[in-house]
């Protein structure tokens, strides 16, 4: 198990100028207890395709809730057929999401921010911690353009609600035409959705594309209007 005080971690990223010389790192210093955590997101293709460039056998990890778009899936397979990766697709306990569904309802989301929060924990939040648990790092696609309250965010940050691991977001200063421009360059396999103005992935009934000029995530549990979190518990440090 490694863990690193602030002043390691300032002093690493005062080492590192690029994305990719920030996942180079990570990889040859935590693989394989570091993974990235992917929605299948345009970040996550981005980064998906730089860790494949450095160590293909590095570790994916995407969450399947149940209730993903279809589109999501055939995204997972064109990543893994192109980059000849493996994604370890992570389930939530189907006892609790049966016991919760059967209990307040298949759209249990849209009736109250208990019940968004509650589907959120079960089918994502939990599975999730349980893949982190054993991890010394987790890699994101978070930019700090993305929403107010990701402004903050550290390429390299100490995750105290972890046990101290690494959380690692080589995007954080990237902006949105830095990831298209990226995706296009490189010929990137992407999610569909974005080209219908989707700037964030997550469940189906659960996100829609946004407007120009609106956060990026601002297509996240839209009924909740701007009072809601847009975070639905795996980033809740970035919560207002
Ligand atoms: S995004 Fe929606 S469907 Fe997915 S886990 Fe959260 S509340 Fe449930």
């Amino acid at each position: 198990m490694k863990r690193f005080t602030q002043k390691e971690v300032d002093e690493i990223v005062a080492t590192l100028s690029t994305p990719q010389e920030t996942l180079k790192w990570a990889l040859d210093n935590l693989h394989p207890r570091v993974a990235k955590a992917s929605s299948l997101g345009a970040e996550d293709s981005v980064i998906i395709h730089m860790m494949a460039q450095i160590r293909p056998d590095a570790r994916f990890l995407t969450l399947d809730t149940g209730r993903l778009h279809d589109e999501t899936y055939q995204t997972m397979a064109r990543m893994e057929q192109k980059y000849k990766i493996h994604f370890e697709i992570l389930y939530p306990d189907m006892q609790k999401v049966s016991e919760m569904v059967n209990e307040r309802g298949i759209n249990l989301f849209y009736e109250s921010v208990e019940n968004r929060v509650m589907c959120c924990g079960v089918r994502k939040v939990e599975p999730l911690e349980r893949a982190l648990a054993g991890l010394d790092g987790w890699i994101t696609g978070i930019r700090r353009e993305q929403t107010e309250n990701r402004k903050g965010v550290a390429l390299i940050e100490i995750d105290g609600r972890r046990q101290g691991i690494l959380k690692i977001n080589p995007l954080a200063s990237w902006t949105w035409d830095d990831v298209q421009g990226y995706i296009k360059e490189n010929d990137i396999p992407y999610h569909p959705l974005l080209d219908q103005g989707y700037k964030s992935i997550g469940c189906a009934p659960c996100t829609r594309a946004v407007q120009e000029g609106e956060d990026h995530r601002g297509g996240r549990w839209w009924w909740e209007g701007k009072s809601g979190s847009k975070e639905c518990g795996l980033h809740m440090e970035y919560e207002a």
